[in-house]
């Protein structure tokens, strides 16, 4: 784990603030979603393919600290129970890298198809699921297309992708006035699960 739930503590309470922008930048990555979803008619019901089966590595410190906050608003039986899960997950996971194995489990946070944390899910997790364009400053533009439930709506090449720019370009500045304030910099990448398997409360 690359923070201790002791400094996960600390920075929620020396850097509130940084909490209530990252929920500022969800609230206007969910804006900009909802218009585009819109604007191709097109509304997530759920799936049997969930994207809450991909296994998404998220990079940044202020997400940990998010995600955390939110672990922290669950009741004591809730904790434990994702908890277990997500050490169970993290196990099963650890097991298929072993044996180079690639099988999809559930995010631990998935309850009856229900994000248990959906107003401090990651970035990632509230971007997919539509076309969309980012302009990179060294690769220049890139696109992505919609998840297979959306390309299976046929909907014509081109019209309004969401253009994740702005979203990257609001997270990283973030990110990086909250390594400064905390002079952390232990690199993050970790699932879901990773995450949430070290919070101890
Ligand atoms: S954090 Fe929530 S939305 Fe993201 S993969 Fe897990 S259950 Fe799904």
């Amino acid at each position: 784990m690359p923070l201790s739930s002791r400094q996960l503590h600390d920075i929620l309470k020396g850097q509130a603030d940084a909490i209530r922008q990252l929920q500022a930048i969800y609230a206007a990555m969910d804006a900009r979603y909802a218009t585009a979803a819109d604007h191709y008619g097109f509304e997530c019901r759920g799936c049997d393919d969930s994207c809450c089966l991909t296994r998404f590595y998220h990079h940044t410190l202020v997400e940990l600290v998010g995600l955390f906050s939110g672990y922290l608003t669950l009741s004591e039986d809730e904790r434990r129970l994702v908890t277990q899960n997500a050490q169970a997950y993290c196990h099963v996971v650890s097991e298929d890298e072993r044996h180079n194995r690639r099988t999809r489990y559930l995010c631990p946070l998935n309850r009856d198809t229900q994000c248990l944390l959906y107003r401090e899910r990651p970035m990632i997790c509230r971007l997919h699921g539509i076309p969309h364009i980012m302009r990179h400053p060294y690769k220049g533009l890139i696109t992505g297309p919609g998840c297979h439930i959306f390309e299976a709506t046929g909907q014509p090449v081109g019209g309004s992708p969401l253009d994740r720019t702005p979203h990257y370009i609001a997270l990283a500045n973030l990110e990086k006035a909250l390594r400064n304030a905390t002079g952390i910099g232990t690199s993050v990448r970790l699932t879901v699960a990773q995450m949430i398997a070290c919070f101890e409360t």
